[in-house]
This record gives structure tokens, sequence and C-alpha cells, in this order.
């Protein structure tokens, strides 16, 4: 099928909720991805971050074929092989804990409210402080806690009880405590708001405030996680202890699932009845994720991360200093993001698309590039070569 083929049939048959580029993807390979009409393109925004280890990683690949041939799904009333194996995982790269498994991570968000809540009820307390442009996903439970208004518009009324107030902040987030409040909920870097970096002081503050005040501290990491910001973690980067972490995105290197890790001390308040989910956790996607664990340990891509963001983020200070274009280079390890001095980075973003490099805009005017955590300098040049040439050609 050719691109226009393919439009026709998007236009006939699937519902129309996303905005879309002009492109369809055919095949993919690392950094790199194909088109429908065999154009190729560095891919420096993997599928929204999902293939963080890049397209089709061979060790998923084959982890995930010798799984099919053996069962796919496994119903959560019986126990299966691959899961708790992940979880340990998983705690052995967090914190003493357990895991819930989900699909995505709305609804890995879901289940970190539904912890909070049910927390709270000995209490009476169901408040959730949430960030301003934040992003935690589509469910309405999600959008309720977002704290962009973008997402809410319509879909009133939403979900009673959370609070948004400005990330980065802590006095705003103590004038919004409440007798109420049960939790704070944050990104550890906000992804969708602009690649936003706390200060180490605020992560901090919060954890105290927590603590002190027998708050749940929940941290949506289902963008940063899974090395992308250089540690395994992004909560990692700060001095804070966690009630609870939410993951997705890259942990199944292409695969659906999510994940809701919660601390040791938060083990026992949700009981059997309490939540679940009929494909949470299968022995699929449980291989993929399995997998992207051992590719990032055997091929060293948390250091891989730290040195390629550092290389990126200076390539970058030179276009900034060339160009004038650029008025910030923000991020950590791999997740970057580029300010620009101008209203609207769309078009040029386009315009890097034209010149065979995927990269993401968001909030208008800031570029999201987090290229798969085992890119090359070779690649990095290319790319940055492509957005370059865009940005001139903007001027
Ligand atoms: C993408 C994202 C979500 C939502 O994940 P889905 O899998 O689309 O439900 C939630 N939180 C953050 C920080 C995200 O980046």
């Amino acid at each position: 099928m050719n691109l226009s083929e393919i439009k026709e049939l998007y236009g006939n048959y699937v519902l129309n909720t996303y905005f879309k580029q002009d492109l369809c993807l055919v095949k993919g390979r690392g950094a790199k991805v194909e088109d429908s009409e065999g154009k190729k393109y560095l891919d420096f925004f993997p599928g929204w971050a999902v293939s963080g280890i890049g397209h089709c990683h061979p060790l998923v690949v084959k982890r995930v074929k010798e799984q099919l041939s053996k069962i796919m799904h496994v119903s959560n009333n019986f126990y299966s092989e691959l899961q708790p194996l992940l979880a340990k995982k998983i705690i052995e790269y967090s914190f003493p804990g357990r895991v819930f498994f989900a699909n995505s991570g709305a609804e890995a968000n879901e289940g970190a409210i539904k912890l909070a809540r049910k927390y709270g009820s000995a209490s009476g307390r169901y408040e959730i402080i949430t960030m301003e442009k934040s992003f935690h996903g589509r469910t309405m439970a999600a959008i309720s806690a977002t704290g962009q208004d973008k997402v809410k518009h319509g879909f009133e009324p939403l979900l009673e009880g959370f609070k948004h107030v400005p990330f980065n902040d802590i006095n705003a987030v103590l004038q919004a405590v409440t007798p109420k409040t049960v939790a704070v909920m944050v990104e550890p870097i906000q992804g969708e708001g602009g690649i936003n970096v706390p200060d180490k002081e605020y992560m901090k503050a919060l954890s105290a405030i927590c603590k002190e005040k027998d708050l749940l501290l929940i941290l949506d990491e289902v963008q940063t996680c899974m090395g992308r910001t250089g540690e395994m973690f992004a909560y990692r980067l700060f001095d804070v202890e966690p009630a609870a972490i939410t993951l997705a995105k890259s942990l199944g290197g292409g695969m659906p699932i999510g994940a809701l890790v919660v601390a040791e001390r938060f083990k026992d308040v949700l009981v059997p009845g309490n939540h679940a989910s009929t494909f949470g956790g299968s022995p699929i996607v449980c291989s993929a994720a399995l997998a992207v664990f051992e590719a990032i340990e055997n091929e060293g891509l948390l250091e891989n991360t730290r040195s390629m963001g550092e290389y990126l983020r200076e390539k970058l200070e030179k276009i900034k200093k060339k160009t004038g274009l650029i008025s910030k280079v923000k991020g950590h390890g791999l997740m970057v993001g580029v300010e620009l001095n101008m209203e609207d980075g769309g078009p040029l973003a386009v315009k890097c698309l034209g010149g065979g490099l995927l990269i993401n805009c968001t909030q208008k005017n800031i570029l999201r590039i987090m290229p798969p955590m085992n890119v090359g300098k070779k690649d990095i040049d290319k790319a940055m070569k492509i957005l370059q040439k865009a940005m001139e050609s903007t001027q």
C-alpha cells in the first residue's frame, strides 16, 4: 500500500483522535526507521519514547519470540514465571516494595491514585496535589490529575479531589495541603510539559513534606523510566523517598506494559479484590521488559546515555551559538528539550522530518529530542546537521 491508500483507510475506519504527520512507518531497527515509500529516517523520538533501546532490539525480539511459542497469556488468578522475575528486577533497581502490572502509563497512574485513595480512606483523606503542565495520561482519573486544561476540555465533570500547583514551587505545595490531602503526584522531570527539570532542593523538600504530613509521594516515571535520564529511574537524580513510582513507555521495549511500584510501607494497602487487570503482566510483555533490563545491563546503556546525552547537549549549545534560534538547552541524559526563540516550533520539526530526522515539538516551542539509549556519535552528528540546516533555512 502507498501512503494515500493508507490515509484513505484511516479516514474511513479509524477514529480521528490524533494529529498525524504525513508519514507511515513500516520498518524500524535501532535509531532508524523506514516509511511506506522507502525513505529512511533517523528516529530521535522513537515511538514517543517507547522504543527506548531502539526499534526491534534483537534481544527483545528473540525473547518475545521464544515466549510466544510457550504461552501468550496467563490469567492473574494463576501464577506465571516471568511476572515475579520482572517485579524482582524492578525492585532491585528501585526500593524494597511490590509491583502491580498494568498495560499503559495512564493505567499505572490509575493504580497509584487508587492506592492513595485507599490509604486515605481510613482518615477521610482523598485530595491529591499535582503540578501545572504535568501530564499523567488520558483516562478520566489521569486527565483529572493532569495540570493542563487542553486535555480536560469537554469531559467535565472531572474526578474530584485534584489540586494543581506550579511546578518547582515548594510554597505552593505547602499552601495547597489541607486536612484532606493524601498524596502529591509529580513527574521527576516533566516530559510533555516541556522537559522541565526541578531543582534538587525542591524535590528534597517535597519528599520531606510528604514524610512529615503522611502524604504519599507518587512519582510518575512513565516517560523518565528505564535509563532515559542516565539513571534507571529518574527519582535517583534526587534525594527523595517515593511511596510509589509509575512506569510504562520504554519498560517493554515496544510492547505495551505499565507498572505501579509501591514502597514496602504501603504494600498492604491494596488487597485481593481491590485492583486488577486482565492483561496486566502477561508472559509476553514481561519477557520483553526482562530483555530490556538485560540489554541495558549487557550493553552499558546507562553509561552510554550519560555520555551521549552530554555529547548531544554540547552539539545543541553550538547550534544555539550559531543560529541564535535556541534560548535554552535542558534535560538529563538523553531526555533533552530545546527551548526555541520562536513562537511555534512545529514547522521546524516538520522541516527536520523532510530532512530525514524525527523529533517532537511540545508546548508549542520546545523541541523534544530523545534518541534511543544505544545511539552513537555518528548518528547524533548526522541528526544535528539536519536540525541545524532546518534552523538555518528558517531564519
Ligand atoms: C505518556 C505518559 C503518560 C500516559 O501513558 P499512556 O501509556 O499513554 O497511558 C503518563 N505520564 C507521563 C509522564 C507520560 O509521559
